[in-house]
């Protein structure tokens, strides 16, 4: 389906909105003030493909370490604030290139504007963010509880805020752990405002769980055209988070990165230890980024002619298989150094 067109705001490098590639995000989970551990996680993250990264900026010591966590990273960085707009005034001073802020939860409209003038000059983009956990009781009652209506209508509010002050360099986002009420509610918002949507399915669980709740959720919204950058939230590892967001995006057409594997669910024919060679290849190639497809399958009958539209890969036989390249038999080599020489063949590959 076509993209829905949305206007383009700046992150940093990044442009989110219209015809850009859309962006995978994380958040660190490390003390931000430890500039050090939040660093190295951040190099973790780059290396997994994050592109945007958020910090929770809790206190003062928090804002001040953006300054020196910046110098050692090459992804924008947004500040996550929940109410102290003086903290989003130290983020902004450190160079935050990014503030996820509600205007509703900052007191008086002068410290808005006081916000929204200090984001003007340094082409600042707010993220304003509905939780189906957290709307004010006016929509609740207004539009029957939690539900669509509520969450778009809450974010509308939070929207005329900053537009009442001129200020449009806003994304959106509309998170609810039930991954129907975040369909409806990206959908609806999608046909009501152009600001790019930050995509989510918030507290989806721990990894195995959430990987499957974002997927359908954030999938299917994709699919719709719908999402410009987006977020899995997983209990876990962030750099799983990042893994998944990109797994996403490729089963979708969307990011034409990296290498992806496709393998045979075995069966009554499989002589090899396939899983276990799917497994390490997993890791082995986690950090080879050519944009190849790599089949591993478990036999010669079905492996070579169900792949052919991969690159290269294994066809598994009686304790060996066979290495292929685009359909035709390269070698054959024993089963112990089939994953070796994937590895090789894969590295001599333009
Ligand atoms: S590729 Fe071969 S081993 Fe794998 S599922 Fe198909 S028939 Fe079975």
């Amino acid at each position: 389906m076509e993209r829905k067109k949305t206007r383009v705001i700046q992150v940093g490098d990044k442009l989110i909105g219209g015809n850009n590639p859309i962006t995978v995000q994380s958040m660190t989970n490390t003390l931000t003030k430890d500039i050090q551990s939040t660093v190295n996680q951040i190099h973790r993250l780059e290396t997994a493909g994050c592109d945007i990264i958020r910090m929770a900026i809790s206190d003062f010591e928090d804002a001040k370490a953006i300054k020196d966590i910046k110098k050692s990273i090459n992804i924008p960085i947004i500040a996550d604030i929940q109410y102290d707009y003086r903290l989003a005034m130290e983020s902004i001073k450190y160079g935050i290139d990014g503030l996820r802020i509600n205007p509703g939860n900052i007191g008086s409209m002068n410290k808005v504007k006081e916000i929204t003038k200090a984001c003007k000059e340094k082409n600042i983009p707010i993220r304003i963010g509905v939780n189906s956990g957290s709307i004010k009781k006016e929509f609740l009652d207004q539009y029957n509880g939690v539900n669509e209506n509520s969450m778009v209508y809450s974010a509308l509010e939070q929207i005329r805020l900053l537009e009442e002050l001129d200020f449009n360099d806003i994304k959106i986002s509309l998170k609810a752990s039930n991954v129907q009420l975040t369909i409806k509610a990206y959908s609806k918002m999608s046909q009501v405002c152009d600001y790019p949507l930050h995509l989510g399915v918030t507290e989806a669980g721990p990894t195995w769980r959430g990987t499957i709740k974002s997927s359908v959720g954030i999938g299917t919204l994709l699919a719709m055209g719908i999402g410009d950058t987006i977020r899995i939230s997983l209990t876990g590892d962030p750099v799983e988070e990042v893994k998944v967001g990109r797994e996403i995006l490729k089963s979708l057409g969307l990011l034409n990165e990296g290498l992806e594997i496709i393998s045979c669910p075995t069966c009554g024919r499989t002589k090899i230890d396939l899983i276990e060679i799917v497994e390490k290849a997993e890791k082995k190639l986690e950090n080879i980024n050519k944009h190849i497809t790599v089949a591993i399958m478990g036999c010669p009958v079905n492996g070579p002619g169900e792949a052919k539209e991969a690159d290269i890969g294994i066809a598994g036989g009686n304790g060996e298989g066979l290495i292929f390249v685009k359909g035709k038999i390269l070698k054959k080599v024993k089963e112990e150094d089939l994953l070796d020489e994937l590895v090789n063949e894969i590295e001599k590959l333009d």
